[in-house]
């Protein structure tokens, strides 16, 4: 990557490397506009993050290419040399659990089919949390609301039933075999981004913008903000004057928690590849489990919501002990020895993320169209929570970095 020395002027900055920022990046070269990318971590990626253990790339952030036969990363993985895998999704299959009875599976999947059903119908209506649609007294709502914890990262109670409806996902989910985290840092790896710059303020009182940074002030004619709503929200980066609509629509979007944690297997191929089991089917604090994702000796345990952040604050290792202890619920207490942790996150300690994707709380789904729009025709928005419909995804990540690049575009190249 070229690591930018940081230049004291530019046309446009684009305060993020995340996906929104990067899409937006690339846009700007092929511009040939004058910019500069301001990173506060020592990568690029953001919330997209690939490593090797064991000879193997794991993705800590986003690994499915959701609604793969329309998301840009599809292209720009095929263009640029990566592997698609086309394999469905474990939750999309029908045969995939591996406990489960299948006509007690075949229950929970009608069950939360006709609970999405009742979201499609009521998106249109009054706000309220999705939490009323579930069934009263249903036996499976504590698996649904589980499964809202994975998918939005927080309880039911805590989402927007109008949101909810809104996201736009047509059930293909494909993924990269290098690593969709590999995929989005390598096409940023041409951009002029300063690294380990954190932008604390942006000053947009006088003509020029002043963007304040650990590294010195960058002046601009215009900025590109694609960060985390919970960055926005909690003031780690402040605006002078202060932008009281970016801040609450920001605060009603906030990121929900999802944790990964990956294991080594010993004796995979006695277990079937692309299979998923759950912790528990009758509780919402329990952990997902992907056994042998691209068939490899690999288990990919998903924990979200209040689960995930009791997890955190327990201290390093009480995922993983988590984890094991549900696994071997289910396999036996000797599966215990044939796993092996190689790597687990924590990003509601992340401070440069403060948690994994954002969802709308009840009431407020019409804050990602407050954060998106451009303020002065001088700061423009960018960012998962920023896409109307693929919100939480790095796929609408990109779309609004692109957006708001075109934007930035015909603001800059205006005669006059
Ligand atoms: C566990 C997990 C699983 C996920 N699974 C999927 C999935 O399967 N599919 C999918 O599509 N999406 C998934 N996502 C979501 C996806 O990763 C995000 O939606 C997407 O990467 C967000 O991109 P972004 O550019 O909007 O934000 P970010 O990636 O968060 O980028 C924002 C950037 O701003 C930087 N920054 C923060 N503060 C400052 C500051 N003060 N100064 C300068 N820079 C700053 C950050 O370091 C970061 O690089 C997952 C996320 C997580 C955490």
């Amino acid at each position: 990557m070229n690591a930018t020395p940081l230049k004291a002027e530019v046309e446009i900055a684009i305060v993020g490397a995340g996906a929104a920022g990067i899409a937006a990046g690339r846009r700007l070269t092929e511009a040939g506009a004058d910019f500069v990318v301001l990173e506060a971590r020592s990568r690029i990626g953001g919330r997209a993050w690939t490593v090797e253990r064991d000879g193997l790339p794991l993705d800590l952030g986003c690994g499915w290419l959701h609604s793969a036969d329309h998301n840009s990363w599809t292209q720009i993985a095929e263009a640029t040399g990566f592997t698609i895998d086309r394999t469905p999704a474990p939750w999309t299959s029908p045969n995939s659990d591996l406990t489960m009875d299948p006509s007690e599976f075949a229950e929970y999947r009608a069950a939360i089919a006709a609970f999405y059903e009742r979201i499609g119908a009521a998106k249109e209506g009054r706000d309220h949390p999705a939490a009323d649609l579930l069934e009263p007294g249903g036996r499976w709502n504590a698996l649904i609301d589980a499964i809202s914890t994975y998918a939005n990262g927080a309880e039911l109670e805590f989402v927007s039933v109008q949101d909810v409806g809104r996201y736009d996902d047509d059930d293909v989910n494909w993924r990269v075999r290098e690593g969709y985290g590999s995929l989005i840092a390598g096409y940023g790896s041409p951009l002029p981004v300063a690294l380990e710059c954190v932008v604390s303020r942006i000053n947009h009182s006088g003509a020029v913008l002043k963007i304040e940074t650990s590294s010195g002030v960058v002046s601009a004619r215009c900025a590109i903000i694609a960060l985390p709503t919970n960055v926005i929200a909690n003031g780690s980066v402040q605006f002078t004057p202060g932008l009281v609509e970016k801040a609450e629509a920001a605060a009603s979007l906030p990121l929900g928690l999802a944790d990964k944690v990956w294991f080594a297997l010993e004796r995979a191929e006695e277990l079937p590849a692309e299979t998923r089991l759950f912790g528990r089917t009758d509780r919402t604090e329990t952990g997902a489990y992907h056994i042998r994702p691209l068939g490899r000796a690999v288990i990919e345990a998903y924990f979200g919501g209040r689960l995930a952040r009791r997890l955190e604050e327990e201290g390093e290792g009480a995922s993983a002990a988590f984890a094991i202890e549900e696994l071997t619920a289910q396999l036996g207490s000797g599966f215990r020895r044939r796993l092996k942790p190689l790597a687990s996150t924590a990003w509601a300690k992340d401070v440069f993320a403060r948690g994994s994707y954002s969802h709308a709380l009840p009431g407020r789904a019409g804050a990602r169209a407050v954060l998106a729009q451009p303020v002065e025709e001088r700061l423009f928005f960018a960012g998962e929570a920023c896409s109307a419909s693929s919100f939480s995804t790095a796929r609408g990540a990109y779309e609004t970095g692109v957006a708001a690049a075109e934007a930035a575009l015909r603001v800059t190249r205006r005669p006059g």
